[in-house]
């Protein structure tokens, strides 16, 4: 067993794979209708036979504790259920968290048959209340969809429910208080993320909104009570006084949180990303050196070797903003 290590001194033990680079909807800020760039979108995803030796691949070499399966939006996956069966074994061996982050908008009839099967986390993403600001953020009508798999993952006792919401001046900021108002006494923990530009993806300025700026709005209604740190915990976490909801800032913009970074990152065509905001790539291609012949112990050592270029910190917005491409549905958030 070996330690994922940087130069830093950072250990990662959590893994987030894309499953797919398609989404079934088309958020202005992550999927843009417009973005027809075959470069990013459309490439060769992992197998099943690749996702599922990839997973061992860390959980046995790297005792990696927690795997995120995102996307893309995981869910359109048509294998995702028997990528879940072939996992059961090995998860049960070896006791690491499974979880996902969806849009919702297919979930609910699967997450029954996804939770008997061991996920254990979601998080289901939804920025808005209102179904016109929906279809606005997202070009699809489908709000009802993703507020039945909260329902449903709400019955299934998903403790706490995560639910991402990224906060953008001028059309959701006006409801920040209001989705805290509307799931205040509900076991979920919500998630106000600010707004990361990539490339082409309509970032500006004038959208962006503070972590400080989300709390302070949320602050005009309710008291927030600090909780204590999780460890390499991304988001600043707090109780929302005599309600059960938690609350939960993330500024990867304003404030980033890389010296506590455990998180490594696999795209849906199997390149290994050791950063979600950079564009230095680890020049590694998991996909590729299956398919080379390699075994695991040999390509756990380019992985390690890979790892040592992971940077100390993500490059500032101006940077970010200068980028081409937009990879968020290869790479998943
Ligand atoms: N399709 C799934 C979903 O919607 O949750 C998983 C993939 S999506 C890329 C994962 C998360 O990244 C979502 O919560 C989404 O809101 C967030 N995200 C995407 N683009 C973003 C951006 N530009 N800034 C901040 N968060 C973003």
């Amino acid at each position: 067993m070996q330690i994922l290590e940087d130069r830093f001194h950072r250990k990662h033990d959590y893994l987030r794979v894309s499953l797919i680079d398609r989404c079934n909807l088309n958020c202005f800020y992550c999927n843009p209708k417009e973005n027809k760039s075959e470069s990013v979108r459309y490439q060769q995803n992992l197998t099943l036979y690749e996702l599922v030796r990839l997973v061992k691949l860390f959980v046995l070499e790297f005792n990696i504790r927690k795997i995120r399966f995102t996307g893309g939006e995981p869910m359109i996956r048509k294998d995702i259920i028997p990528l879940f069966e072939r996992l059961y074994d090995l998860k049960q061996s070896h006791g690491f968290q499974l979880a996902l982050t969806s849009n919702g908008t297919t979930l609910a009839p699967h997450l029954e048959r996804l939770q008997q099967l061991g996920l254990d986390r979601l998080n289901i993403s939804l920025d808005t209340l209102d179904r016109e600001v929906f279809e606005q953020i997202t070009g699809h009508d489908k709000i009802y969809e993703v507020l039945q798999a909260i329902g449903t993952a709400e019955k299934l006792a998903y403790h706490p429910l995560k639910i991402n919401a990224v906060g953008m001046r001028g059309i959701n900021d006006h409801e920040l208080v209001e989705i805290v108002d509307q799931f205040k006494d509900r076991d979920f923990n919500l998630r106000f993320i600010e707004f990361m530009p990539f490339g082409n993806n309509a970032w500006k300025n004038e959208k962006f909104i503070s972590c400080r700026d989300m709390k302070s709005a949320i602050e005009s209604r309710f008291r927030l009570d600090p909780l204590r740190p999780e460890a390499n915990s991304v988001a600043k976490d707090f109780r929302v006084r005599d309600h059960q909801c938690t609350v939960s800032f993330i500024s990867p913009i304003s404030n980033h949180f890389c010296s506590s970074c455990n998180r490594l990152r696999v795209g849906s065509s199997g390149k290994l990303k050791l950063c979600l905001l950079s564009a230095d790539d680890s020049g590694l291609n998991i996909r590729d050196l299956f398919r080379s012949g390699l075994d695991d112990k040999e390509i756990a050592g380019r992985i390690i070797a890979a790892l040592q270029f992971k940077q100390e910190v993500h490059p500032p917005v101006k940077q970010l903003l200068t980028f081409s491409e937009n990879q968020m549905m290869a790479i998943g958030g």
